[in-house]
């Protein structure tokens, strides 16, 4: 058995309020006047003064507004790498992300791509990565996804959506920051917290599930519970329980894997640009055959916070469709395996998850 040695963030601060030490954090890290920090911020926020005048700009700092609308594309991180290289004469200090998984992901990929030559198409797979990424920082302002703490930065290229899995890919400082999280609108608060959910329940009943995994699983599913099961309404506290609640439990993926929502989830995604949280609800609504515990919470939660699951997304499309995010879905073999063990071909076959597909 060969174990996996994996790398963490090397440092995180936590607290309400604590996006303030930004400047202390990051002075040290600036190469030299002309190397700036580049603040990759979700557009959201472009208006919202009392987080854009805290962002501490100094020399040619940049801010660039990224929409979130869609989830990073490869074709979009080699365009903001290369006006970069173009607008500066030196590679800059770091790079900053500012907002959800989306905004996280951007931030870790330009940094990674500012050092290794070609595409950021080259690099989707596992230890592709050659080179280390300039200095980057992940500052979360919605909680669930666990991009904070993950591996990779999810990507969407010509033919595949796929992280780029690397050691260099982790980010060198988080900021976790509960009061960040206070502008999100209520139903994406609920799909993106339910991605962590939903990491929690595919890791703990996967068979990669080990003592590290389990530890790490258990808590963030706790956390979870406390934020969508006891309470309906959304305080401090839950602000400061999801955000923990994601951290572990991208800590818990990170050593085991997800399972059947996230490989269906990743089709839907990959043909019809839905987005990974609601993607990943849309998905596990329907998948009570393989996690019947875990589903029965998840319908508890949409109705105490009476959330919209939308439904009919795959009511029209046509048979080649359908292959399409079959071939993606089954491309994901190790999230199979985790979620039914070394025989899922013989278990899931397409014409399960096409039926699974036309539920949706
Ligand atoms: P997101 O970044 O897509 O944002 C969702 C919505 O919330 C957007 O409209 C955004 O503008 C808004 N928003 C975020 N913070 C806000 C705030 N404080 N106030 C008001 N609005 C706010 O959401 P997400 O669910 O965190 O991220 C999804 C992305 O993360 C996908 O691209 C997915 O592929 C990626 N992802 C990555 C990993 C990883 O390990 N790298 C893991 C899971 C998901
Ligand atoms: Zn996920």
């Amino acid at each position: 058995m060969k174990f996996r040695n994996f790398p963490m963030v090397p440092r995180v601060i936590f607290g309400r309020g604590c996006f303030n030490q930004l400047a202390e954090i990051l002075a040290p890290k600036r190469k030299s006047q002309d190397a700036p920090f580049i603040f990759i911020v979700d557009e959201v926020f472009a208006n919202k003064k009392s987080l854009i005048d805290r962002i501490p700009l100094s020399h040619n700092d940049k801010i660039i507004f990224v929409s979130a609308k869609d989830e990073p594309k490869t074709k979009e991180v080699d365009r903001y790498r290369d006006e970069l290289v173009e607008e500066f004469v030196e590679t800059p200090s770091g790079i900053i992300g500012i907002g959800g998984g989306t905004m996280l992901d951007y931030a870790k990929a330009i940094a990674l791509m500012l050092t290794n030559p070609g595409s950021s198409a080259d690099y989707q797979g596992w230890d592709l990565i050659k080179n280390p990424a300039v200095y980057h920082v992940g500052i979360p302002t919605i909680s669930g996804t666990g991009a904070e703490v993950s591996r990779t930065t999810v990507l969407t290229g010509p033919v595949k959506k796929l992280g780029m899995n690397s050691d260099y890919t982790p980010f060198d400082q988080v900021v976790l920051d509960p009061e960040l999280t206070d502008g999100v609108p209520d139903n994406q608060w609920f799909y993106t917290g339910m991605d962590c959910y939903i990491h929690c329940i595919e890791s703990l009943t996967g068979h990669f599930l080990n003592t590290f995994s389990k530890s790490y699983g258990e808590k963030s599913l706790e956390l979870c519970r406390n934020v969508f099961l006891k309470k309906d309404i959304r305080d401090e506290e839950s602000q400061n329980e999801l955000m923990m609640a994601s951290w572990h439990g991208g800590m818990s993926i990170a050593y085991s894997q997800v399972g059947i929502a996230h490989a269906l989830s990743y089709g839907l995604s990959y043909l019809l640009g839905t987005k990974h949280g609601i993607g990943n609800c849309i998905v596990f609504d329907q998948l009570g055959e393989y996690y019947p515990e875990g589903v029965k919470e998840f319908k508890e939660m949409v109705k105490k916070h009476n959330i919209d699951i939308p439904k009919g997304l795959t009511k029209d499309l046509t048979d080649k469709e359908f292959n399409i995010m079959i071939d993606v879905a089954l491309s994901l073999e190790p999230l199979w395996e985790n979620a039914l063990g070394k025989g899922w071909k013989e278990i899931m076959t397409r014409k399960k998850i096409r039926e699974m597909y036309e539920l949706m």
